[in-house]
């Protein structure tokens, strides 16, 4: 925690554009939700200006020319309020896009030049405002020209415009331009610590960089791909008529040579195992372990799915769920 302390000291000494400090706004989490259990950060914002990626630590955990931090809700049946990160007034407001998750080209071409989707753009003086992107179409409550205060309810997360999962993109920006609330004031190629932040000092303290956490585990009648979990499947308890059973496991921010474990257990046993080492970091991770229905059907009892996560012999997550089918 010693770079959050040092950093925070510069900031003091050194505002954003030679601004004083008293206008800076200081941010709040823009979602109703708790990091680590209902929202994660997903992207942060891009700091290369070439074709590349660059994170504010120098990872790759964006894409080229993202101007904002993408906080996600698990899947689009998720309900999280989003709320105004610091007080102001309401410029532009949007709603009445669908929802509905990018999937390809065709996708980003019917929401050319409205990416934002349904949205709130609040101006908080000197220059600065916040917008607030991908809100569940109906949800949007302010009108413009209100005030808003820090907290306040402004709509829920969703995924209209471009959203290829459910999260609300919070952009912050400076006289129009825009600015990376982990690392302000950095006009260079300079990337590592959060430098010059404006978030407030429980949302820094809530985001280490690229934290680790599984977002869902459950069980599901076959084979699992990404794009079921982000539309909210597989939520029920497994049934005796399922034609084949896996236990699932997804998880965010994995990092080179994790070795992923599930495990898929039955009333008698193990049934199936599955291990992955990454070679690379992953954003996001699915992986599951699983087998067709028995000849004589699934046995009455405790179902199981394991999951662990190692690196270099370091145990770095794991979790245990289980359902009866009786
Ligand atoms: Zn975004």
């Amino acid at each position: 925690m010693l770079w959050r302390a040092a950093s925070c000291a510069l900031a003091a000494l050194a505002p954003v554009s030679g601004l004083a400090l008293a206008d800076q706004p200081r941010l709040a989490l823009p979602l109703s939700c708790e990091i680590g259990k209902t929202c994660w950060v997903q992207q942060y914002f891009d700091h290369d200006p070439s074709g590349g990626v660059k994170d504010y630590a120098c990872g790759s955990q964006s894409y080229d020319g993202h101007d904002g931090t993408d906080f996600r809700v698990r899947d689009t049946s998720s309900r999280v309020d989003v709320i105004a990160s610091a007080a102001g007034t309401v410029m532009t407001v949007r709603d009445g896009m669908p929802d509905r998750l990018t999937r390809g080209a065709e996708d980003e071409q019917a929401i050319a030049s409205l990416e934002c989707g349904n949205g709130v753009l609040i101006a908080h003086g000197g220059g600065w405002e916040t917008q607030y992107c991908h809100l569940r179409r109906g949800s949007v409550l302010p009108q413009v020209g209100e005030a808003v205060s820090q907290g306040q309810k402004l709509g829920e997360a969703g995924y209209s415009g471009l959203a290829a999962f459910p999260h609300v993109h919070l952009a912050l920006r400076k006289d129009g331009k825009a600015v990376d609330p982990f690392r302000s004031g950095d006009e260079g190629e300079a990337c590592g610590a959060p430098q010059y932040p404006l978030w407030t000092d429980d949302v820094l303290a809530a985001l280490p960089y690229a934290r680790s956490d599984i977002i869902g585990q459950g069980f599901a009648p076959g084979a699992v791909k990404l794009d079921m979990l982000e539309e909210g499947r597989f939520r029920g308890a497994p049934e005796a008529e399922w034609p084949a059973m896996t236990a699932y496991m997804w998880a965010i921010n994995l990092e080179p040579g994790d070795t992923i474990r599930v495990t898929f257990e039955g009333p008698e046993g193990i049934f199936a195992t599955t291990d992955v080492t990454l070679d690379r970091a992953k954003a996001q991770y699915m992986l599951f372990a699983g087998k067709k229905r028995p000849p004589g059907g699934w046995p009455k009892g405790l179902y199981r799915g394991n999951l662990e996560i190692t690196n270099a012999g370091r145990q770095r997550l794991s979790q245990s769920w289980q359902s009866t089918i009786e």
